[in-house]
């Protein structure tokens, strides 16, 4: 149930509200909205009416969520989240975009890419220092020292890092350099490493699952915020079907889906999604026309020597094209975007 405040309530009709929760061993989550406060709780709605919880001072009702996910359903918080994270406002009228390597490789890579990245417009620089990959004889990332970089880049480019963690340890270590951390979509429900970010209060990136269904995906994100943490970017990245000539099926309608049912931001992968540099353009105009809040895409100086997903990412250049093509249908879409698109040369 969410218990809606009236617009004036006050700080003490919170606490008191809390507080009431509590000897029902409940837990209160507030949620700040622009215009009120709500507090989210999961528990019987009908046991606390009886007890006159919409009768205390400062209360405009309770309302029931039916749902399975509650703290980031839209009945919970019906006003759209902004993820405001340094100068990127992730959620809002711009279409915000995220870029960089698969994984950090050095120091000249990372710098190269970022120089151009956000010249082209991007906000957001991403690079992986642990990497997740099908095979444990393939590059498994720079860890701590690929940090560095990533912290050090982004510092010099004005741009906001993320990158991946994959378990408790790396969360304690990348926390202490970057802006956002992502969950990647092998660790989707690794419910102990969504809760630890979600304690952490570190602005998260949450991919969606290989093969899990939006209700699942938004489960993973209610675990984010039941433990406290309502900082959440959703990523669609494509999901595992029966088609091979893509990497991944890129499931453009649960960005319309996903904005109906949650509250939660939403942005698209069309790098790992199509697993082709030749189809990412395609799919990046098309998440935007969608309404999706942004775009993760893979751009290496030098893809034909990148150490993962190569064939997948952007040169810089062809980068600057498509933000170009992706301002005009922010446009077209009534949503903005703020890079000229140009290389600085
Ligand atoms: C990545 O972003 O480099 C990555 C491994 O993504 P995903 O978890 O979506 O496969
Ligand atoms: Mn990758």
């Amino acid at each position: 149930m969410v218990i809606v405040m009236k617009l004036n309530a006050s700080e003490e009709e919170i606490t008191a509200i809390n507080e009431e929760l509590k000897r029902y061993g409940l837990e209160g989550h507030l949620i700040h909205g622009v215009n009120r406060i709500v507090i989210g709780a999961v528990g019987d709605r009908e046991a606390l009416l009886s007890q006159g919880l919409e009768m205390m001072p400062g209360v405009e009702k309770i309302v029931p969520i039916m749902r399975p996910y509650k703290l980031v359903s839209r009945e919970a918080q019906e006003e759209r989240t902004i993820v405001r994270i340094k100068a990127a406002a992730i959620g809002g009228s711009e279409v915000v975009v995220a870029a960089g390597p698969c994984a950090v490789e050095s120091r000249e890579q990372v710098e190269l890419t970022a120089a151009q990245v956000k010249a082209a417009g991007a906000k957001l620089l991403r690079g992986g220092a642990y990497k997740p990959r099908t095979s444990p004889y393939s590059f498994q990332g720079m860890e701590e020292e690929g940090l560095k970089i990533l912290a050090d880049v982004g510092e010099k480019y004005g741009l906001v890092t993320v990158t991946e963690v994959v378990d408790l340890p790396s969360l304690d270590v990348a926390r202490e350099y970057v802006d956002m951390v992502q969950i990647g979509a092998r660790n989707m429900q690794n419910f102990r490493l969504l809760k630890a970010v979600g304690e952490s209060g570190k602005p998260v990136l949450l991919k969606r699952g290989l093969s899990a269904t939006i209700e699942e995906w938004l489960m993973a994100a209610e675990y984010v915020m039941a433990a406290g943490n309502a900082q959440i970017v959703l990523c669609e990245r494509g999901i595992r079907t029966f088609e091979p000539t893509t990497r991944n099926t890129l499931d453009l309608s649960a960005v319309p889906i996903v904005k109906e049912l949650s509250h939660l931001p939403v942005i698209v992968d069309p790098s790992h999604a199509t697993g082709a540099a030749r189809w990412v353009g395609a799919m990046s105009r098309a998440a935007v026309a969608a309404g999706a809040d942004g775009l993760l895409i893979e751009v290496h100086p030098n893809p034909a020597k990148a150490l993962s997903d190569g064939p997948q990412s952007l040169t810089p250049v062809a980068f600057a094209r498509l933000t170009q093509e992706i301002r005009q249908v922010a446009l077209a879409v009534g949503r903005e975007f703020a890079g000229e698109g140009m290389l600085s040369r």
